[in-house]
Order: structure tokens, then C-alpha cells, then sequence
């Protein structure tokens, strides 16, 4: 899938507002807009990948450092001990942005049965 302008690309260019909890020259991280936790925010690459699966090999270190910083941002917001990260790739797992972005969720009681697929 080729990379298309999303929101996400536009709220990286300062053309849409939006709760920025940290950036860098690699990534920003956002307040999810419709949170599913009292901790929901979204580490989203300033590359635009539009899918896990459009990442390539030249893709593993930045990768590598989007998964360091889920850590670094869950310790900075108080839920270093329990979070849980999610990466929808396409339409039918959910993905509505199609701009690579992890969901970096706490605050809630995790089941076993929130991860089921229905
Ligand atoms: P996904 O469904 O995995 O593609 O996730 C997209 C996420 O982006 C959803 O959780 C939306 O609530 C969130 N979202 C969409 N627009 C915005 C926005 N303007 N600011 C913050 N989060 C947004």
C-alpha cells in the first residue's frame, strides 16, 4: 500500500491540532481522541507507513526505537508496570488511520478476553 496524506500526517505538520504527550525527530505521540482507557495515547512514526506489513527491512531501527520509546512514554506517564500495546493492520483488524501507529493503553483491568477477535 503506498503512503497517503491521513490526519495523523497532517497533525505531524502542525495543520491540525492535536494533545501532543511527546515528540522527536523520529516520532510524536498523541492523546487518542476516542480513548478506550484513561491512558490511550498513539506513538505514530513521522515516516508514513501506512500498514505494519508496508514496513521494510530499512524500517528495523526505527521500529526497534518506536517499541524502546512504548516503554520510555508508559514509564513518563505513570503505567510502566502494566500497559498494553496494539498495532491494527488493515481495514478488517480495525485499522481506520492508515498511517503506521501503536496504541499504548492503561489505566483499565486487562482480560485475557479483551484480545479476542469476534
Ligand atoms: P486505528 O483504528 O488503529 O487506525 O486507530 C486510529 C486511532 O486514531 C483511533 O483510536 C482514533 O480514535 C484515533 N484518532 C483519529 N483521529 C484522531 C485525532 N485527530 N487525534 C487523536 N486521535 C485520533
Amino acid at each position: 500500500m503506498s503512503a497517503e496524506v491521513t490526519i495523523f500526517t497532517r497533525i505531524m505538520a502542525g495543520e491540525i491540532p492535536a494533545d501532543i504527550v511527546y515528540e522527536d525527530d523520529d516520532c510524536i505521540c498523541i492523546n487518542d481522541i476516542q480513548p478506550q482507557a484513561p491512558t490511550h495515547v498513539l506513538i505514530i512514526p513521522r515516516k508514513p507507513i501506512p500498514r505494519l506489513v508496508d514496513a521494510s527491512a530499512e524500517d528495523k531501527v526505527l521500529l526497534g526505537s518506536l517499541m524502546l520509546k512504548v516503554g520510555d512514554i508508559a514509564r513518563t506517564l505513570g503505567v510502566g508496570d502494566a500497559f498494553r500495546v496494539c498495532i491494527n493492520n488493515g481495514e478488517q483488524a480495525g485499522q481506520t488511520v492508515f498511517h503506521l501507529h501503536i496504541h499504548l493503553l492503561a489505566g483499565k483491568a486487562f482480560t485475557e478476553g479483551s484480545l479476542s477477535m469476534q
